[in-house]
């Protein structure tokens, strides 16, 4: 039972994390109403809204006006849904990947984050791993960022909270290996799609969340 009710509030949340994030690169005030269709505007039932489900069953169309909002909708809240009951017992982990989502989100359809929500997050996490050697990597990272963004105009000044946050809950030898899948994934994204910029926020979170993943697993087999 209890798994079950984790299950459920992680599809909850991973649906309402999307449509968060929709409503903020569609600017829509977040608290303006209840859920409704992006095309027609109408109000959405609780049989509308159901993670999943809802979406299969009417085969991504607003049953409204029938235009199609996507199938990735489905697919997203199911592999949020599995990965976020997956994390649950590591709350740390568990709150990042939920942040880092809708950050990533965000950053896919307008290339501008809001990653000032992220500072109490940092601040907790600092003062949490104070004694941690940690703590010197993410300093090193926040001057190296620094640099990139404001001498070397490489990167968005967004990114600094994200990489500070990265580096606040991986270890040593996973921060490296995050930042090396990121970027080969970027990289790939970019030869693929032949162009010349991307937001790394979701390639940050795909290395991320990927290295997170297999360390619990390996952990999980061997133990
Ligand atoms: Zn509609």
């Amino acid at each position: 039972m209890e798994k079950l009710l984790i299950i459920i509030l992680n599809a909850v949340l991973v649906s309402t994390i999307m449509c968060l994030a929709d409503r903020v690169n569609n600017h829509i005030h977040i608290f303006i109403k209840r859920s409704f269709c992006m095309h027609c505007g109408h109000i959405l039932h609780w049989y509308d809204l159901i993670p999943i489900l809802s979406a299969l069953l009417t085969h991504a169309r607003c049953r409204y006006c029938h235009r199609t909002y996507g199938m990735h909708y489905a697919y997203f809240e199911l592999v949020g849904m599995l990965v976020g009951s997956y994390l649950f017992s590591d709350t740390l982990a568990w709150i990042t990947a939920y942040l880092l989502l809708f950050l990533a989100l965000e950053d896919w359809h307008t290339e501008r984050i809001h990653a000032d929500i992220l500072i109490p997050y940092i601040v907790y996490l600092f003062i949490h791993s104070w004694s941690d050697p940690k703590i010197l990597t993410t300093c090193t990272v926040m001057i190296i960022s620094l640099f990139l963004v404001y001498y070397r105009q490489a990167m968005g000044s967004g990114d600094i909270p994200v990489l500070l946050l990265i580096t606040l809950t991986t270890t040593a030898q996973s921060f490296p290996l995050t930042l090396l899948l990121a970027s080969i994934s970027a990289l790939l994204y970019l030869v693929k799609h032949h162009v010349q910029r991307l937001p790394f926020v979701p390639f940050l979170y795909f290395g991320w969340l990927s290295i997170i993943l297999i360390e619990k697993i390996v952990t999980s087999m061997t133990s």
